[in-house]
């Protein structure tokens, strides 16, 4: 199903995932040790993010690697799953109104790896950073949307609207989504 784009959401998510972070997925078993009836050692270790999404049943426009190329994901203006909870002015359920992408955190990381290195400068190259004005100014162009609609996931899906300690953290103080929308 299509959606009519009225902003963008910046996301960050680890490059990698251990292949063992599969055990947190409700889809696991563990008597089995299998995940959606395949065993775990089949599955690629580590795992990519496309493909973590893809086993998380989540969704996404994009991905943008630490090199800056850019990995195409859900066909746009396709509805995908990236925004769950979610508010902007008088829209909620963003994934409905919202393009996003994932800026790709380098390396394989557990949260709590993920959590500081997007608190900590430099976590994102110059190259990604690029592909990322790239690609929000030419959605804004496509769909008439306008900088101050391109936001962090934190900013429209943070405690305020998930309650107290389950607010999305990303992209993080490692993305400064001030100067984002100044450059764009
Ligand atoms: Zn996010």
């Amino acid at each position: 199903m299509a959606i009519e784009p009225k902003g963008i959401i910046v996301h960050s998510m680890s490059e990698y995932f251990e292949r063992d972070a599969l055990k947190w997925l409700s889809r696991y078993n563990k008597e089995t040790n299998t995940f959606d009836g395949t065993p775990l050692h089949q599955y690629p270790n580590p795992i990519h993010a496309p493909d973590w999404l893809v086993y998380s049943r989540l969704s996404v426009h994009g991905f943008i690697s630490p090199n800056g190329d850019w990995i195409a994901g859900r066909a746009v203006p396709e509805k995908a799953a990236h925004a769950g909870k979610s508010i902007f002015g008088n829209l909620s359920g963003l994934n409905s109104h919202f393009l996003g992408f994932e800026m790709l955190v380098p390396g394989v990381n557990n949260y709590s790896q993920f959590i500081n290195k997007i608190a900590t400068a430099g976590t994102f190259s110059s190259a990604q950073r690029e592909t990322a004005l790239a690609k929000c100014r030419e959605w804004m162009a496509t769909y008439n949307i306008s900088s101050n609609a391109v936001v962090g996931h934190s900013e429209v899906s943070g405690d305020d609207v998930r309650g107290p300690g389950k607010g999305k953290r990303d992209p993080g103080s490692s993305f400064d989504m001030d100067a984002f929308r100044g450059d764009l």
